[in-house]
């Protein structure tokens, strides 16, 4: 049997287990996957204490992924433009950091909501670590243009700069955010967490397709959506499969039926 894992503080709200364990079933693979508790300044130590047991990847969640990203010998082009690895995988002596957060966010969209971002406007609330981990693959998708709207407006614009040699990415306030519409909508904040909306023009929303990231309950980003005329509302529930899917083709180099999944958790 090979094991796999995920590192959180906190973790016993994480859906992993039950996503990789129905992915196993899928390809017949004998694998076990726990959810681990490290302490908040315990990740190293407990991550080299389960490699040593035999494992052979795990993911990471909040609060570790920059310490993962501190972790790995080896880091993809996604892990090293997000800075933060949500998977490692363990080679030999090689601990190999990849980030799948943004290739979730882009293959749900793309293959279960059936959404190309090809010379669209995209607009992102947000500017902290998803917006840091989603932008290389949305932009790989070719957007029009990549807007970014924080709270914090010098963050959002750094983080336009950071990635201006991949696309075309402005960063500004979430005051600037006009009326004019935009495609696409993705809510990176985490004001979601707390039962807060970003502070943004509602005309903004009018014909666009709203996706929030945070999922497992109707957010009042989903809300403002749906009451200014959003195209489409989505959770990020998707994203969360995807990226775990990410992962698991990463470890075991098979491709789960990612829909079967989504379609379980939300019944
Ligand atoms: P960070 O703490 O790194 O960043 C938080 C961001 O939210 C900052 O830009 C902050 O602005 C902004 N913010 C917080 N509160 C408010 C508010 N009330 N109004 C406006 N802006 C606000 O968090 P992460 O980037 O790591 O996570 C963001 C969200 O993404 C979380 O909800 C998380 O659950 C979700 N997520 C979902 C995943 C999935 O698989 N579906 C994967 C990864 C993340 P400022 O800079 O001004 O402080």
């Amino acid at each position: 049997m090979e094991r796999y894992g995920v590192f959180g503080n906190p973790i016993a709200h994480s859906l992993s287990p039950v996503i990789h364990a129905q992915f196993a079933k899928q390809t017949g693979l004998d694998i076990s996957y726990d959810k681990i508790l490290a302490p908040v300044d315990g990740f190293s130590s407990s991550a080299h204490s389960f490699i040593n047991q035999g494992a052979k990847g795990f993911n990471i969640t909040v609060p570790f992924k920059i310490e993962a990203f501190n972790l790995a010998t080896q880091l993809s082009l996604n892990a090293k433009t997000a800075g933060a690895v949500n998977t490692i995988k363990v080679d030999g002596d090689e601990l190999l950091g990849e980030n799948t957060d943004g290739i979730g966010l882009v293959n749900d969209l793309v293959n279960n909501l059936d959404i190309s971002l090809k010379n669209k406007v995209v607009l992102i609330l947000g500017a902290g670590g998803a917006t840091r981990g989603i932008l290389l693959p949305l932009l790989k998708q070719s957007p029009e243009r990549l807007m970014i709207a924080n709270r914090t407006a010098s963050r959002a614009i750094q983080l336009a700069k950071d990635f201006s040699d991949y696309g075309k990415t402005c960063g500004f306030s979430l005051e600037k955010v006009k009326h004019d519409p935009v495609d696409i909508i993705i809510n990176a904040t985490s004001a979601s967490l707390d039962g807060q909306m970003p502070n943004i023009a509602n005309g903004v929303a009018n014909g666009a397709i709203c996706y929030d990231l945070m999922y497992g309950e109707q957010t009042p980003f989903m809300n403002w959506a749906k009451a200014n005329n959003a195209k489409m509302v989505m959770d990020g529930l998707g994203m969360l499969v995807e990226q775990a899917a990410a992962a698991f083709k990463f470890w075991t180099e098979k491709q789960p039926n990612t829909q079967a999944v989504i379609k379980h958790l939300r019944s």
